[in-house]
């Protein structure tokens, strides 16, 4: 017999999605390394990072994948998707246009994961006050709206960076455990 919190594993694959430029590889650069590029070249060859966090005494494994900047082309595949317990829907706040293209990343999710993906909806960029194009309002507004989380980032002053992975990592595990 096992003892109580022996032998079990948990990974569960969480992905990153949204517009080029949102700032998706910095997040996941400041989450996993707390590293930050000003210049930041699309991921060449890292597919994802394996993170791994205590709850109730239990180490969870988030992998937790990169595009390769294939969503530039809109060519995100479906492989990208396949075994996915979560994702962060990214935008950046100073970019009206990446909070417009939430609803076609909502869609193209749809296609490729079923309806009990953990989603959570990320406001990245969000030192960029004096720059901002889309509200904390309308922010929430989508994510009630859609039937999901939300919270505002940045990947630049690690503002809830830490949170947001944290929570989609819990909310999963909460769900199948
Ligand atoms: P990706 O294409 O979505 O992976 O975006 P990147 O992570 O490559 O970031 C695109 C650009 O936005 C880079 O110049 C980053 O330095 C910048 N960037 C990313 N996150 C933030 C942030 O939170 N605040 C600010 N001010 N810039 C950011
Ligand atoms: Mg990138």
């Amino acid at each position: 017999e096992e003892e109580e919190g022996e032998g079990e594993e948990y990974l569960f694959k969480v992905v990153i999605i949204g517009d080029s430029a949102v700032g998706k590889s910095n997040l996941l650069s400041r989450y996993a390394r707390n590293e930050f590029n000003l210049h930041s070249k699309a991921t060449i060859g890292v597919e994802f990072q394996t993170q791994s966090m205590d709850i109730d005494g239990k180490e969870v494994k988030a992998q937790i994948w990169d595009t390769a900047g294939q969503e530039r082309f809109r060519a995100v595949t479906s492989a990208y998707y396949r075994g996915a317990f979560g994702t962060l829907l990214v935008y950046d706040i100073s970019r009206r246009s990446s909070f417009d293209s939430i609803a076609r990343w909502l869609d193209e999710l749809n296609t490729h994961s079923d309806t009990t993906i953990m989603r959570m909806l990320v406001g990245n960029k969000c030192d960029l006050e004096t720059l901002r194009e889309v509200s904390i309002e309308e922010g929430k507004a989508l994510a009630e709206a859609e039937g999901l989380f939300f919270i505002e980032t940045s990947a630049l002053d690690s503002t809830n960076v830490k949170t947001a992975f944290e929570i989609v990592i819990k909310e999963i595990y909460n769900n199948v455990s």
